[in-house]
């Protein structure tokens, strides 16, 4: 199962904290193995983790989530880009428009045409679904069949065997009967074979589809790529379906087929009834083969919250070795602001120390604030000058405990010397990824 391995390869970041050229290697490894294991072409899945490394180790790690949340963010990024970034939708135009429906047997091509037929006929269009599969008699009853459920008009001449043919007649029907859309099922074969590949290829010369669809089974794996590929190079086709995604089924076949045809995946069936069908959202399947919904948008909600200007700030304030209460009170409200503190406690830098040993929610927060609150503005903006003597007036004031001033004035002044340390390397990505 890709999205536990992911999980897995995402979890040895997770504890850590930190990106580095070593933790990275290993994480971008195991998301190429997990990839691989999804049927996503060897050199994909090469391509797209390289690329998720020098993101990775690129990106400013201070301001922004946790390590692992950011390479699954980046993850999904680079996933979707090679799924084509966003949907395309299907081309209507003529009159009638044709839509030509191509694959190999048992691909899932006549329950799609049902499909797409339920879909146009509830955006307001007037639809004739067309019988050319000549070969199985019963693949004409199956499209009746459908056409029925859905309420939409089916063509169909069951003695014929031409199947160019039918497809005119049922043209010339359509514009009778003032049909707009028309969908063409094909005949298929169990495997690419030259007359199948000719009589399709005659089929589009000759109707001029505005939209030819090449319908595949998601689970026959790297040989959907392959047979994407034949296809393609005699049909010139216009868009992929990506079939049988329901349940377990993988979908690194949709990352394969569109890097190695590079043409756009359109709708994605998920069942056989007749309302499985989806628009195809490259960012929605880069979730889905990643599994991490919830993580992603954990970091889309952090990455809203936070405050880009304040974000500057303090990092401008830690260059300059200037980081004080004041500070690390807004840093404080930041982190509340974004709701689940436990989760996002991770992106303070220098936080995650200082909390240590702490369970932390909201509440954890408050001691802290007392004890900062109380202390008068000189004293937040330079720390240095809190001795014992405003410890103990600081610890009154809060209703807090000396020990927990001591405590707070420790862990800030920990945070402050790996601020210092930090700006000594020079490197401030590395020295961040230390402090975190
Ligand atoms: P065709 O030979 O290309 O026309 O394929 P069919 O439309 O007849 O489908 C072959 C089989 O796959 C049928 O049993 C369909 O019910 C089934 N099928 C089609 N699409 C899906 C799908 O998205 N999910 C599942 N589980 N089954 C599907
Ligand atoms: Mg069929």
């Amino acid at each position: 199962n890709l999205s536990l391995k992911l999980d897995r390869a995402f979890k040895t970041l997770k504890g850590t904290g930190k990106i580095t050229e070593i933790n990275v290697a290993s994480t971008v490894k195991e998301i190429r193995r997990a990839l691989i294991d999804a049927d996503v072409n060897y050199k994909v899945a090469k391509e797209v983790t390289d690329t998720i490394r020098n993101e990775a180790l690129g990106r400013d790690v201070l301001i922004s989530v946790s390590p692992g949340q950011l390479l699954v963010k980046i993850t999904q990024e680079e996933l979707t880009k090679l799924m084509g970034g966003s949907k395309v939708d299907i081309k209507l135009s003529g009159d009638p428009a044709v839509i030509l429906i191509a694959g190999l047997q048992g691909s899932g091509k006549t329950t799609f045409t049902g499909k797409l037929g339920s879909l146009l006929k509830r955006q307001g269009r007037q639809v004739l679904l067309v019988a050319c599969d000549i070969y199985r008699p019963a693949a004409i009853d199956q499209l009746k069949v459908l056409g029925e459920q859905i309420g939409v008009e089916v063509y169909a001449e069951p003695e014929n065997k031409n199947a160019l043919q039918i497809a005119n007649n049922a043209i010339a029907y359509a514009k009778k009967t003032g049909k707009k859309t028309v969908v063409v099922d094909t005949a298929g074969r169990l495997a690419v074979d030259d007359q199948m590949m000719k009589e399709i290829e005659e089929l589009k010369k000759a109707l001029n589809p505005s939209e030819t669809l090449f319908v595949v089974d998601s689970m026959t794996g790297q040989d959907a790529v392959n047979t994407a590929k034949t296809f393609d190079e005699r049909l010139n086709f216009d868009g992929v379906v990506l079939t049988k995604l329901d349940g377990d089924t993988r979908g690194g076949a949709a990352i394969s087929i569109r890097h190695v045809v590079n043409k756009p995946i359109k709708f994605i069936s998920t069942g056989e009834k007749m309302e499985n069908l989806d628009v195809f959202h490259p960012d929605r399947m880069a979730q889905r083969i990643l599994g991490m919904g919830d993580v992603i948008s954990l970091v889309e909600r952090a990455q809203q919250s936070f405050d880009e200007d304040e974000a500057k700030r303090i990092n401008a304030k830690i260059r300059q070795n200037n980081f004080n209460f004041d500070d690390f009170l807004s840093q404080l409200e930041q982190v509340k602001k974004m709701g689940n503190i436990k989760d996002l406690m991770g992106m303070i830098p220098g936080m995650g120390k200082a909390m240590k040993g702490l369970d932390i929610d909201d509440d954890s927060f408050k001691p802290i604030e007392a004890i900062i609150r109380s202390m008068t503005p000189k004293e937040r903006q330079q720390p240095d000058i809190i001795d014992g003597r405003r410890r103990k007036r600081i610890a009154d004031g809060s209703g807090r405990t000396i020990v927990e001033v001591n405590n707070l004035m420790k862990q800030f002044d920990d945070m402050r010397k790996l601020m210092k340390q930090m700006n000594k390397m020079g490197g401030a990505k590395q020295a961040m990824s230390r402090m975190m």
